[in-house]
């Protein structure tokens, strides 16, 4: 069994995006800027943000981030996200999910420039996804992808189960894992919660992606010896064995099905830190694809 060092991997892309940073500025060239726009004080949200700010920094990216109080109304977001379109010192920027209950989201992603859409949530980034043309692809999945290519993980020909069907994680995730490429050329089994018999599934999976959010769901018995196992879920749960009083839980059992598995990731440290890595690759893209 290996384990998949995710935090190892997306150090050396911030390395590498760093070496890039510098080659842009040793031309004289604009270095990247990457917004993000945060409505509200939601714990979580101001931690990822934090960390998106802190990643620029380390790249030599310049990023501004925009602090809208939770009272904002849609119409005063848009605007917000309108000046974002024009600003052409912005290469590309997020909206932080999720919004206030009274901002309808998809209104909001699908006002944000696609030209600037870092996140790729923008129907015109995941049409572009499904056709398997250049484009942003969302977060968390491009770094799921970079984590097999640089693993050098074979997908062709193997069957793939994607539990969960999220617009930002598992949707996504099963179209990359079709799409005639490398990573790539799986035939793919989307599942969620309407599906029978989960297991059935799960024991023919040659490699299982579990983007769920339910804790130790997927057991040894629902895999096959050798799969390869990317875990996404993220749980923080109570705990007395550590200071802070919590832990972090993905959706696999880790210690019965690691031993099974050909490659695993862990939780934490597995897909979480690849998130970053991927929006940061995308600003650098939205520069590339202007020079
Ligand atoms: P989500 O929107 O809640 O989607 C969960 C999916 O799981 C849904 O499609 C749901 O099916 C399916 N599901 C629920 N119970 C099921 C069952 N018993 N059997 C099969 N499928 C079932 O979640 P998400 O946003 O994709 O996030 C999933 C997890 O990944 C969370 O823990 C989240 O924190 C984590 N996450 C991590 C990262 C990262 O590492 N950077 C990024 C994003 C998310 P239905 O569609 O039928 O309801």
């Amino acid at each position: 069994m290996q384990l998949i060092d995710g935090k190892k991997i997306s150090s050396d892309i911030l390395d590498e995006i760093s070496l890039e940073v510098k080659v842009l500025k040793a031309a004289g060239k604009k270095v990247p800027h990457l917004a993000a726009v945060l409505v509200g004080d939601d714990g979580a949200s101001q931690t990822y943000v934090a960390a998106k700010v802190k990643a620029c920094e380390r790249v030599g990216f310049e990023s501004t981030l925009v602090r809208l109080p939770r009272s904002t109304s849609e119409k005063e977001l848009l605007e917000k996200v309108s000046e974002l379109n024009a600003n052409s010192n912005i290469d590309g920027y997020i909206v932080q999910m999720p919004l206030p209950k009274h901002i309808n989201e998809q209104k909001i992603i699908e006002s944000i420039s696609p030209e600037k859409d870092v996140d790729g949530f923008h129907p015109q980034s995941v049409g572009k996804m499904a056709l398997n043309l250049p484009t942003y692809l969302p977060a968390t999945p491009y770094g799921i992808i970079q984590l097999l290519k640089r693993y050098n993980i074979p997908t062709e020909g193997k069957h793939c189960v994607v539990i969960g069907r999220s617009n930002i994680v598992g949707s996504p995730m099963s179209v990359l894992m079709a799409r005639n490429s490398n990573p790539g050329n799986c035939t793919v089994t989307l599942c969620h919660s309407k599906t029978i018999n989960l297991k059935e599934h799960t024991l023919q999976a040659d490699i299982i992606i579990i983007a769920l959010g339910r804790p130790e769901f997927l057991t040894a018995n629902m895999v096959k010896e050798g799969a390869v196992v990317i875990d996404v879920g993220i749980t923080r749960v109570v705990s007395t064995q550590t200071k802070s009083g919590f832990k972090l839980l993905g959706d696999v059992k880790f210690d019965e099905v690691a031993p099974k598995c050909s490659f695993i990731t862990p939780v934490p440290g597995g897909v979480g830190p690849m998130t970053i890595a991927s929006l940061l690759m995308n600003t650098l893209l939205a520069v590339n694809s202007k020079n």
